[in-house]
């Protein structure tokens, strides 16, 4: 079993805090996705859990067992880095076989199990080539293959996607999910694309500054985000500024604006693209609506965003599916937005 614990870690360079007090407990066969921008921690934590990183404080549990002091080829841990690592001058076979005699597995056994790694990869055909002589895609599943062969009980997965094409990204994110889920093995990767953490995840957790803002599913995350941070780094939103007065959330620029949750000072309102009504009339019976002109028309093929400003302060994205027929506003018309009372979340609400 391998449930993996991280109790208080914390990673602490000089008084630089890459990593503060991380809690995460992430059940056996989970695929939990450490998510956030460049330089918020993502790697330290996961490098802590490989055993490249040595958390400052803190203890790390793997199966129950704790393995904060163990070196990494100690650990059941297999990763795979983002720009695969294979070394050049051995092949595909001998790449996936390195990992197994660094373990000391019985010389009998190496071949045997590089031969059903690469089969798991769909590789078995292509394992006396070089890397040179192979795509990304294929390089990855190489180092996939790598880390799978030794049976680790935790993969731990680096950004592995990124160094690949838009739609190789897509397959081999498919492929990566089904193994995963097929063998059972409790995964942790890093990514900063929130596209790759929404698809892939059974949990993700958002990251910033070192520190985790939010642990949850995707709809936690992007139904309830508690802050402005992860309602912006998890899907998208228009955000709205403003302070509750007398049950309504006024905004900045004078919008009086209804809604079912009921806050007490300051907050920001976030309010989902595809939430958001356009229309070239008032909306009949909407808890919203405002007129406001078209600033800007984004085209996105399936689905257009129509950002509408409604005064000097306030914008809201209005999302439209492209469905046959579809007339849209141009720049400069004057058009109505409507959302109903229960659309918008509220994150981050600053003392006033
Ligand atoms: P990226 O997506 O860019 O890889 P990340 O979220 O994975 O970012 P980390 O690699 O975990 O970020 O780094 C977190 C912070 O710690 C960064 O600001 C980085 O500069 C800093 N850091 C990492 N290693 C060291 C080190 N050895 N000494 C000092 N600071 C470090």
């Amino acid at each position: 079993m391998a449930r993996v614990e991280l109790e208080s870690i914390s990673k602490i360079y000089g008084d630089f805090r890459a990593a503060e007090d991380i809690n995460l407990d992430i059940a056996d066969g989970e695929f939990l996705i450490l998510l956030g921008p460049s330089g918020c921690g993502k790697t330290t934590t996961l490098r802590m859990v490989a055993g490249f990183i040595e958390p400052t404080a803190g203890t790390i549990r793997i199966g129950g067992k704790d393995v904060t002091d163990l070196p990494p080829w100690e650990r059941s841990t297999g990763l795979v880095f983002q720009n695969y690592a294979l070394f050049p001058h051995l092949t595909v076979a001998q790449n996936v076989a390195f990992g197994l005699e660094m373990r000391k597995v019985p010389k009998a056994q190496i071949r045997p199990r590089v031969e059903e790694a690469l089969q798991l990869v769909r590789l078995g055909h292509l394992a006396e080539r070089y890397p040179r002589q192979m795509s990304g895609g294929q390089q990855q599943r190489v180092a996939l293959a790598r880390a799978l062969a030794f049976e680790p009980d935790v993969l731990l997965l680096d950004e592995p996607l990124s160094n690949l094409d838009a739609k190789l990204r897509q397959e081999v994110r498919v492929e990566i999910r089904n193994l995963q889920q097929r063998l059972g093995i409790t995964a942790i990767m890093v990514t900063h694309d929130q596209e790759e953490a929404l698809t892939m995840a059974d949990r993700l957790v958002v990251m910033s500054e070192g520190r985790i803002c939010q642990v949850g599913s995707q709809r936690d995350l992007y139904d309830h985000p508690k802050t402005e941070f992860v309602a912006s780094f998890v899907g998208r939103s228009s955000f709205l500024r403003g302070r509750f007065s007398g049950g309504k959330f006024i905004s900045t620029g004078g919008l009086e604006i209804v809604s079912d949750r009921k806050l007490v000072g300051s907050a920001v309102m976030a309010v989902r693209p595809e939430r958001v009504r356009i229309a070239n009339e008032p909306v009949a019976g909407a808890a919203n609506c405002f007129p406001g002109v078209v600033e800007f028309v984004s085209y996105m093929g399936g689905s257009i965003d129509i950002h509408v400003r409604l005064n000097n302060e306030d914008v809201v994205i209005a999302q439209v599916t492209n469905n046959e027929g579809l007339e849209l506003p141009g720049v400069g018309d004057t058009v109505h937005v409507a959302w109903s009372s229960g659309a918008a979340v509220f994150a981050d609400m600053p003392k006033s």
